[in-house]
């Protein structure tokens, strides 16, 4: 159905609509704490998200909890995202905070609550906030962004800010500003998308039960092995990971996979959200048929969109490789520490899950440069499309991460704005020194003081992927 032919649009006045110091594209985690953080930091702040809600993956494709924020020890994600997920707790109601407020590690989300939590704290921050809007062009003057084509139901128009943050999660406006990226591994294999969901009339204390009688682990290995043998599941993961107890009878799953997904192409989106679906109608009757307390349930709603792990990784000033993972690498420029693991999905339904672990306690350095992509002066790249390789991006790409890179890049573009200058002119120094004192962890290194705060560690009884 596709046409080879094209056709040239007539140039068009477009009116410039707002003028903010920062505007930051996409409302997911990243874009929260940017937008959250710049503000707070005194730039005027516009955040712009195609929904009309925020949270990206963790609201809109329903992912259901966030990945640790500890590395086992103490928590390494701290700042804007600590916060949000304490707020999210407290805000859920006696019932949740009883069971989750110690836990730091795989909290479940219950989404309704953290739309509300974090529409609250962005007004809060007092960043402007414009729903049902999509970028999707950018103007471009020598190495500077100009101004920012935007789109909604009041037509199209111009955003003219100082600094740009690309949160988008897919680097939309690194892509559309002629920065270099790569895409999934040297074959072109991308992790696959899954279909998230949450089902009610659960029964969890009849699920645990059954698992503490049977001895079974609670991915239920064994029962997924024996379904998909058997022809009632596809071949593909052989767990159920991300089962979430939002409450004793609210469940949320992120369960199976729908491959080659390129989350940058409609038709692909288009065809994973119709295969999410009915892949969804098979492990709903996979539950109600071989799990206790699952025979009950009842679906609620599945993700608006499928959930998508990787697109486009940027070519920054410093491309974050697996062996800066592996030897726990510092970096002077650092503004965050990651420990989570590198959590690669199959590409296909023969392929393996890749997982490598740092050992508890340990993380390592983030570096600014690698939100930097080459090129451009007003622009920077935050969350899961940073400039690393494949192995990293798989470990750099969950929620906890991305508040702490959104954080940086935040307080990043509110210095410049102040002081007049594109990304790479701030003080790395002051920038941290900033970071630390609104709470984030930078890690133990010399030179930089760690505000150390009490938190406790919640225990993980099994480990998760996401
Ligand atoms: C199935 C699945 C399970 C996962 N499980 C977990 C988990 O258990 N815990 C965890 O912490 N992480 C998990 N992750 C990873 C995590 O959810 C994402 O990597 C993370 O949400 C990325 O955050 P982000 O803000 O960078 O991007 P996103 O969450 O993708 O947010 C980007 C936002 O930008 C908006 N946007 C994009 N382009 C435009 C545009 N051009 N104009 C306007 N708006 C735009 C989108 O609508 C979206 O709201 C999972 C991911 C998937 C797919």
């Amino acid at each position: 159905m596709t046409s080879p032919a094209t056709v040239t649009i007539p140039a068009q006045q477009l009116k410039i609509s707002h003028t903010p110091d920062v505007v930051v594209i996409g409302g997911g985690a990243t874009g929260i704490a940017a937008a959250i953080a710049a503000a707070r930091n005194g730039a005027s702040t516009l955040l712009i998200e195609q929904r009309g809600y925020l949270g990206g993956m963790g609201t809109a494709a329903l992912v259901p909890a966030f990945c640790p924020y500890t590395d086992g020890e103490k928590p390494v994600i701290r700042g804007i995202g600590l916060d949000l997920l304490d707020k999210m707790k407290r805000a859920a109601g006696p019932d949740f905070l009883q069971r989750y407020e110690q836990l730091l590690d795989w909290v479940p989300i219950d989404v309704e609550t953290l739309k509300r939590v974090y529409d609250a704290e962005v007004l809060a921050s007092g960043a402007q906030v414009l729903f049902h809007t999509v970028a999707d062009q950018v103007l471009l003057d020598g190495d500077r962004i100009s101004g920012l084509v935007i789109s909604n139901k009041s037509g199209r128009s111009v955003v003219q800010a100082k600094l740009y943050i690309d949160a988008s999660g897919d680097a939309d406006l690194a892509a559309l500003s002629g920065v270099p990226f790569q895409v999934g591994g040297e074959n072109g294999e991308l992790q696959p998308g899954t279909m998230c969901y949450v089902v009610t009339g659960a029964d969890k204390n009849r699920f645990e039960q059954f698992v503490q009688e049977t001895g079974m682990h609670p991915q239920l290995e064994s029962l997924v092995t024996f379904a998909q043998q058997n022809g009632e599941l596809p071949e593909g993961r052989k767990r159920i990971s991300g089962m979430a107890w939002i409450s004793n009878s609210v469940v949320g799953f992120n369960f199976g996979h729908i491959f080659n997904i390129d989350g940058t192409k409609a038709e692909d989106l288009t065809r994973a959200a119709m295969e999410g679906r009915q892949l969804i109608e098979k492990q709903i009757r996979f539950l109600k048929k071989y799990v206790p307390g699952f025979e009950n349930i009842f679906l609620v709603h599945s993700g608006d969109q499928i959930g998508i792990r990787e697109t486009r990784r940027i070519q920054g000033d410093y491309t974050l490789v697996v062996e800066d993972f592996l030897s726990m690498r510092t970096f002077e420029d650092d503004i965050a520490r990651n420990s989570y693991f590198i959590d690669i999905h199959l590409a296909n339904a023969n392929s393996t899950m890749t997982i490598k672990h740092l050992p508890k306690g340990k993380s390592h350095g983030v570096p600014y440069r690698c939100m930097l992509p080459q090129g451009k002066s007003n622009l920077i790249v935050a969350g899961r499309s940073v400039s690393s390789d494949r192995p990293v991006q798989g470990s750099l790409r969950v929620m906890p991460n991305c508040f702490a890179m959104g954080e940086a890049a935040g307080v990043a573009a509110s210095m410049a704005s102040s002081a007049g200058v594109g990304f790479r002119e701030i003080s790395i120094p002051d920038l941290q020194r900033r970071l630390i004192t609104q709470g984030a962890y930078l890690g133990d290194n010399p030179g930089i003081a760690d505000a150390d705060r009490e938190v406790a560690v919640g225990a993980v009884s099994f480990e998760e992927e996401c």
